[in-house]
């Protein structure tokens, strides 16, 4: 769901009920940060098909997973996000629309050498979106800061999987465990400079040794 005005006020959010939505470290802190939410109670790990640069892992050796927001029960045939609340029959509206991930800020737009356009496979009612013209700038911003902040999480998991590779090969970890690490991450990294996506790199590397000692 990208924005409560007109193509999402027509639609019934079909983005929010098909997709797996994906998540940066940024976008959980962000969630747990405005919601006080802990973040096991709305993340969910799904593995990965191949080995990406987000992909943690919870074993030497091991495979590795990506995080997503959870799913409500399932409804004809549908998985609602888990933070999707249903007003009324037809009714609904994203419950954390202000700190909502990235992938649903941008949702459906895509950067491409023409610039900001609509993804060819999008759920969106025929029609929507037709004054993309208005607003680009806007769109390219946020879907600049989202290249960024999986440029930024791929650096976070590479320390944990660094770690994770030192451990005995009989070591294990859980999700959960991984989410405290990927919160004291974050943590340190918005107390060095108030602006995660600032954060010198060197920095950076130092703040997630360190919080790796939150779950050791
Ligand atoms: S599918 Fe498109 S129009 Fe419908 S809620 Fe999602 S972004 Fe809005
Ligand atoms: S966080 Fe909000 S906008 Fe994103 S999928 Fe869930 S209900 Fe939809």
């Amino acid at each position: 769901m990208s924005e409560c005005i007109g193509a999402c006020l027509a639609c019934e959010g079909r983005c929010c009920s098909v997709y797996i939505v994906p998540l940066t470290g940024f976008d959980v802190w962000r969630i747990v940060q405005a919601q006080r939410l802990a973040p096991e109670l709305f993340i969910q790990r799904e593995p990965e098909d191949y080995p990406t640069p987000a992909g943690f892992l919870l074993r030497p050796g091991g495979p590795t997973f990506a995080i997503a927001l959870r799913h409500q029960y399932d409804r004809r045939n549908e998985r609602p996000c888990i933070f999707l609340l249903q007003l009324r029959e037809g009714i609904q509206r994203c419950g954390i629309y202000a700190h909502r991930p990235l992938a649903c800020q941008t949702y459906p737009m895509q950067l491409q050498l023409a610039g900001v356009v609509p993804r060819a496979d999008m759920l969106c009612p025929t029609g929507s979106w037709m004054g993309i013209g208005e607003r680009p700038d806007e769109w390219r911003e946020r879907l600049v800061q989202q290249d960024s902040e999986w440029e930024r999480y791929a650096l976070v998991v590479q320390a944990w999987n660094t770690a994770v590779r030192t451990r005995p090969a009989d070591a294990g970890y859980v999700l959960d465990q991984y989410l405290a690490y990927l919160v004291a991450a974050y943590d340190t990294l918005n107390a060095l400079t108030n602006q995660p996506l600032a954060t010198p790199l060197d920095a950076t590397f130092a703040a997630l040794a360190n919080a790796w000692t939150k779950i050791d």
